[in-house]
C-alpha cells in the first residue's frame, strides 16, 4: 500500500515537471518581471464564487495573492492554437510595462494549459462598460481620458519597446479599466512582434468588427491596421453604439457614408454660390 501512495506521488510529480518543461519553464525563469506560480498557490482561487468571465482563450477568476487582488486566467481546451497563444501572451507581456497595457504579474507551468496571473481591474472591460445592460454613466472628459490614454499604451507598443509589437486585435472587449478608469490594453494572444525592419506580417486572425479594410484585402498586417480599429474603438466610445450593429450598418461604414454626403453637400453649395 505504502509503495503504491509512493508511486502515486512520484508520477505526479514527474507530470508537474514534464508539463513545467514542455510549457517553457527553463525560458522563463529567466523572464525577470514574470513570477512563476505553483500550482498549489492558484488552487485556491479557481473555484466558481470568484468567477469573472469568460473569452475566447479561456475563464477569468479575481483572487487575492499576499494582498494584491490578481485576475488568474485559465484556458479552457488546451488545443494546439491556445498553447501557442499563451507563449505569445507571456513573451510579448515579458517585454512591456508601461500604465496602459495590462500588468502580466506571473503563470503557472505546472499544469497541463498554463495559468496566467495579471492585475486585477475592477472597472472591467471597456465593452461592458459601454454596453451592458447596467450601463455607468460616462461623460466626455472621461472618455477622452480613456481615448488618450488607451493611444499611449498603444503607442508605446508600436514605437517604444525594442521589437515593434502589433496587437492585432484593438477592440473595447480587449481594453480594461481600473478604479480610476484608467484604461489598460489587454489580451496579446494573437499579437505579433514585428522586427523593426520588416513592415508586415500575415496570418492574423481578430474581430472583423474592427478589422482595416486593407487588411483584410491584402493579409498584411501593419501598425496601421491597428490604428484604424482604435478609430473604430474611439466611434464606438464616443457614440456609444456598437462597432457593427447590423449586417451593413457600422460605425466606420457610417462615418464614411456621412463624409462623402458631407463633401458633396460643399460641392454642391459652392456650385450654387
Ligand atoms: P476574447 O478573449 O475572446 O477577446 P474577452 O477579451 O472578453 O474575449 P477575456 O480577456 O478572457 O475575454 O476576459 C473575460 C472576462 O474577464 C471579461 O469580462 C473581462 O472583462 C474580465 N477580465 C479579464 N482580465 C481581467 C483583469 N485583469 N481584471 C479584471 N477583469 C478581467
Amino acid at each position: 500500500m505504502v509503495a503504491l501512495f509512493i508511486y502515486f506521488l512520484w508520477k505526479e510529480k514527474k507530470k508537474t515537471n514534464e508539463f513545467y518543461t514542455r510549457n517553457g519553464g527553463p525560458i522563463l525563469e529567466k523572464a525577470k518581471f514574470i513570477k512563476i506560480f505553483k500550482k498549489e498557490e492558484l488552487k485556491p482561487i479557481i473555484k466558481k464564487s470568484n468567477f469573472i468571465g469568460k473569452g475566447g482563450f479561456g475563464e477569468v477568476y479575481k483572487g487575492l495573492i499576499g494582498n494584491e487582488l490578481v485576475a488568474v486566467k485559465k484556458p479552457i481546451s488546451g488545443s494546439v492554437l491556445e498553447i501557442e497563444q499563451f507563449k505569445n501572451e507571456v513573451i510579448i507581456q515579458s517585454q512591456v510595462i508601461h500604465k496602459n497595457i495590462v500588468r502580466l504579474k506571473g503563470c503557472c507551468l505546472e499544469v497541463d494549459i498554463p495559468m496566467l496571473v495579471y492585475e486585477f481591474l475592477s472597472k472591467g472591460s471597456l465593452e461592458d462598460i459601454l454596453h451592458s445592460d447596467n450601463k455607468l454613466p460616462l461623460n466626455m472628459d472621461l472618455r477622452l481620458k480613456i481615448v488618450a490614454e488607451s493611444a499611449d499604451g498603444l503607442a508605446y507598443m508600436h514605437s517604444k519597446t525594442t521589437t515593434k509589437i502589433l496587437h492585432s486585435d484593438v477592440k473595447p472587449a480587449n481594453i480594461l479599466l481600473d478604479d480610476t478608469f484608467a484604461p489598460k490594453i489587454s489580451d496579446f494572444g494573437i499579437s505579433r512582434l514585428i522586427a523593426r525592419d520588416k513592415e508586415h506580417t500575415q496570418s492574423v486572425i481578430g474581430d472583423r468588427s474592427y478589422m482595416d479594410p486593407l487588411y483584410l484585402e491584402t493579409g498584411l498586417l501593419t501598425e496601421k491596421s491597428d490604428v484604424y480599429s482604435f478609430g473604430v474603438v474611439i466611434l464606438e466610445l464616443i457614440s456609444r453604439k456598437k462597432a457593427t450593429y447590423s449586417d451593413n450598418n457600422s460605425l466606420a461604414h457610417n462615418l464614411k457614408l456621412t463624409r462623402k454626403r458631407r463633401k458633396q453637400l460643399s460641392i454642391l453649395t459652392r456650385i450654387l454660390h
